[in-house]
This record gives structure tokens, C-alpha cells and sequence, in this order.
């Protein structure tokens, strides 16, 4: 209570400016993810590494506009081509050569050879299982219970929040995360838990023989929606070669991991080829962005005119010229080697927190990517996630570090993303606000 209050003093602009705003706008937000209580922080500007609200508070930026600023805010090079490209003109509705630049180093980096661009995730999550239903002729579509890719009916099912149990592991329910989802799309879709290659096969198995095998399996390869998750050794291999086997079309949906955990995303990382990969968000050096890739088999249904892959403003000119930028001045293997220092450096002072303290938690993290997971046991997937979280210490975590100039996603679910003008500052910044938290707790 007392840090709510806090925060509720430190952010009247904020309260003002939320009053306003649901006069026209809904729910006073722009996205329902934006929401939060009693009032969302309006966000005034932001620079390299850090933002400052409507009220003038500064921040250490760890939000990262849900993880998609991993080039930090108004980067010059991204600027400049941004600004180079504005008086040529900023929508043709035609390709430029920045389309054909962005697809090579996406096909070099990520080891898939034919690219498509959309505006979003959910745009790149739904043309890639319509691809794959076109590809296999089937509709079931695989998912992991608990993640999500994005906002279209296929794939609002099964995100977690909406169950009290878990229920039956192999035989998973499927239900949709809000209203509005028909449920005739519902039933198409089916879930699995993370990290369990063997209920992957049998519920695939069943489904066979059910005459509803599934045309894919879209996951990410380490979950950032739970926190981080990572995949247990072996884990993405066992998938790989159950979807091979069985004909069904791997997608790892790298919107989060894509350009944030390695040149060349989880795929990259870890070393598993996927079908198809989805990108968005650090795409675009935030401009609205996002990308599909697949293999030459896969994209045939593209390319023979089968599957229409369209939207008036894909490879939008003034993203992709963001886009081109970012890949070839920002996004440089210098940077990704200082993210993992960084990453290694936060990961391991907040552990060490944990460890000093006794809290029940452990950090963990990824190229640009982690977090303090609240758990008394290790997660390995929605189930764990959900039995074992304390979910008021998490809750206040965010609350503490926002009152303390730390501004982090709002949600247990989420994670911190670095980006390349984070400094050894911010990391001392960010461990230090923990360890103020550990020691009152304790105190
Ligand atoms: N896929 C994943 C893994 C995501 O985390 C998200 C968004 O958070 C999406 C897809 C959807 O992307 P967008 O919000 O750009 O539509």
C-alpha cells in the first residue's frame, strides 16, 4: 500500500492526462495492454536508455516498449535514415531496395531463405499459419498452453491467464482469452506444455487419428511471456524432428527473441532450424514492422500465388529503411557481444540478491532478455509458472522499482530488455533498486 501510494503521488500528470483521455479514447489507452492501476504512465520522450513520463519522472528504460527498443530510444543512425528517407517520399504501396537489403541479411542471419514483411506480430504469427495450412492442406494449429503470438483469433487461446487449473497435461482444454473468438476457430486450435516433447508426440498422435493432425506448431524457443523460459537440453531438437517426422511445420515465433537474443534470433542461439520464423517488434527500430521467413518449400505457396500474403503498408518504406539501418549500423555483432556482457553482469548481481536475502526466486536471462522469476521451484512451463509464483512479491517488484526511476513492464508475465546504449550505470541502477527491496523485505 505504501508503494501504491507513492506511485499514485509521483504520477498525478499521469492520473490527469488518463481522465482526459477516456473521454475518447477507450479505456483512456491506446492498447488494452497498456492498461494498468489505478492509471497508465503516460510516456513523454525517451533517449537512449531511458524514458521520462508526462510527470517528469526519469526512468531507466527496462520496458523497452515491450521488448522492442533494443536499439535504445532516437538512435542517431536510426534517425538519420529515417530522416533520409522522409523527403523521397514514405509510402508507395510498391517494393524499395531497403525490402531487398532487409531480406538478404534476414535470410543470412536466420539461415531461411525467402522473406515476406507485415506491420505486427500478430500480422507475421497469422500469414505464417495460413502459409502452413496452405502448405500441409490441414487446419489444426499447435501451440504451447501459455504463450502468446499475438492478437487474431487462431492464437488467442490458451494464453493461461484465463484458466484456474491446469487440468489434464496430455489432453490440455482450449479456451479463449476474451470474448469475440468464435469457438468453431477455438476447437482448431490445440495446446501443449513447454518443454515436453513426449505429450507433444502423443497429443499429435491422437489428433492423427482423430483426422485433425495439425498443419503446424508455432512456439517460441525460449518463452517470453512467462518471464523467460528457457528450453531444457535437447528439448527444441526432440521438436524438430517430431514435426519433421510427422509433416507438420515448425514456426518459432521470434517477435520477442528475433534481433534481441542473438544476430539471428533463437534460431541462431540455438542452433534449430525452424520452417518458418515470425519477427516483429526490434525490427523496425520502433516503427511498426514485422517479417515472416521460410524455407523454399514453405514460401512456394506464396510464391505459385496460392496463399495472397498482402497488406497495403508491408515493407513500409520508412520502417524498412529503420529496418536496414538498425541491421547494419545498430544491431552489429560489437552489440550483441555488449548485451551479453550486460545480460551476464544483471543476471548474475540479481541472483546474487536472491541468494543473499534467501527470496524465493532465481534470475534468469538471455542475450538482451531475463528476468527475477518469484518461484520457489524452477519453471520449466505454464504449470510450474502458475503453482509456484509469488505473485505479490512479483507484483510489488514493479511497483518498487517504478517509485525508485526502474520502469519495467507492468505484469508478472514479463521480462527486462536491454538495449545497446544500456551502461554499466543502469545495471548498478537496476541491481541496487533490488537490493533495497531484498533488504526491507528482510528487514
Ligand atoms: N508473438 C509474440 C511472441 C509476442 O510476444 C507478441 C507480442 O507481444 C506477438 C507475437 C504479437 O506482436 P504484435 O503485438 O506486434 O502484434
Amino acid at each position: 500500500a505504501r508503494e501504491a501510494a507513492r506511485l499514485n503521488e509521483r504520477t498525478t500528470a499521469s492520473r490527469d492526462m488518463f481522465e482526459r483521455a477516456g473521454r475518447h479514447l477507450s479505456g483512456g489507452v491506446a492498447s488494452s495492454y497498456q492498461l494498468r492501476d489505478p492509471w497508465p504512465i503516460y510516456i513523454a520522450r525517451g533517449s537512449g536508455p531511458k524514458v521520462w513520463d508526462v510527470d517528469g519522472n526519469e526512468m531507466w528504460d527496462f520496458h523497452n516498449g515491450f521488448g522492442s527498443m533494443v536499439q535504445g530510444h532516437a538512435h542517431p543512425a536510426i534517425g538519420a535514415a529515417i530522416a533520409a528517407r522522409y523527403p523521397q517520399g514514405t509510402h508507395f504501396g510498391c517494393p524499395t531496395e531497403d525490402d531487398v537489403v532487409v531480406a538478404d541479411e534476414l535470410a543470412r542471419r536466420f539461415g531461411l531463405p525467402k522473406w515476406r514483411y507485415t506491420n505486427s506480430g500478430s500480422e507475421a504469427t497469422m500469414d505464417a499459419i495460413r502459409i502452413a495450412r496452405a502448405f500441409t492442406g490441414r487446419d489444426t494449429v499447435m501451440k504451447i498452453f501459455g504463450s502468446y503470438h499475438g492478437h487474431h483469433d487462431t492464437v488467442m487461446v490458451s494464453i493461461g491467464v484465463e484458466y484456474d487449473k491446469i487440468g489434464d497435461r496430455e489432453n490440455l482444454e482450449s479456451l479463449p482469452y476474451g470474448a469475440g473468438i468464435p469457438q468453431s476457430v477455438v476447437d482448431m486450435t490445440v495446446a501443449v506444455p513447454f518443454n515436453d516433447a513426449g505429450a507433444m508426440e502423443r497429443r499429435i498422435e491422437r489428433l492423427t487419428v482423430e483426422g485433425r493432425k495439425p498443419a503446424c506448431v508455432i512456439m517460441e524457443a525460449a518463452m517470453m511471456n512467462l518471464g523467460v523460459v528457457l528450453p531444457e537440453p535437447g528439448y527444441l531438437e526432440a521438436v524438430r524432428d517430431i514435426t519433421r517426422r510427422h509433416g507438420i511445420v515448425l514456426i518459432f515465433d521470434e517477435v520477442k527473441t528475433g534481433l534481441t537474443v542473438a544476430p539471428g534470433g533463437a534460431t541462431d542461439k540455438f542452433g534449430v532450424t525452424p520452417d518458418m520464423v515470425t519477427l516483429a517488434k526490434a525490427l523496425g527500430g520502433g516503427l511498426p514492422s514485422g517479417a515472416i521467413g521460410g524455407s523454399e518449400d514453405v514460401m512456394a505457396v506464396v510464391e505459385d500465388g496460392s496463399v495472397y500474403q498482402v497488406g497495403t503498408f508491408n515493407g513500409n518504406p520508412l520502417s524498412m529503411a529503420a529496418a536496414r539501418a538498425s541491421l547494419e549500423q545498430v544491431l552489429t555483432p560489437d552489440a550483441y557481444a555488449h548485451l551479453d556482457r550486460l545480460n551476464h553482469r544483471i543476471v548474475t548481481g540479481c541472483q546474487g540478491v536472491v541468494d543473499k536475502y534467501d527470496l524465493p526466486g532465481y534470475a534468469v536471462g538471455i542475450g538482451s532478455k531475463g528476468c527475477v522469476t518469484f518461484s520457489t521451484s524452477k519453471v520449466v512451463d505454464y504449470e510450474t509458472f502458475k503453482e509456484n509464483q509469488d505473485a505479490a512479491l512479483a507484483d510489488l517488484a514493479w511497483l518498487f522499482n517504478l517509485n525508485r526511476g526502474i520502469f519495467m513492464t507492468p505484469g508478472r508475465e514479463e521480462e527486462w530488455t536491454l538495449s545497446v546504449t544500456h551502461t554499466d550505470e543502469a545495471i548498478d541502477a537496476y541491481i541496487a533498486v533490488f537490493d533495497e527491496l531484498a533488504r526491507e523485505l528482510r528487514a
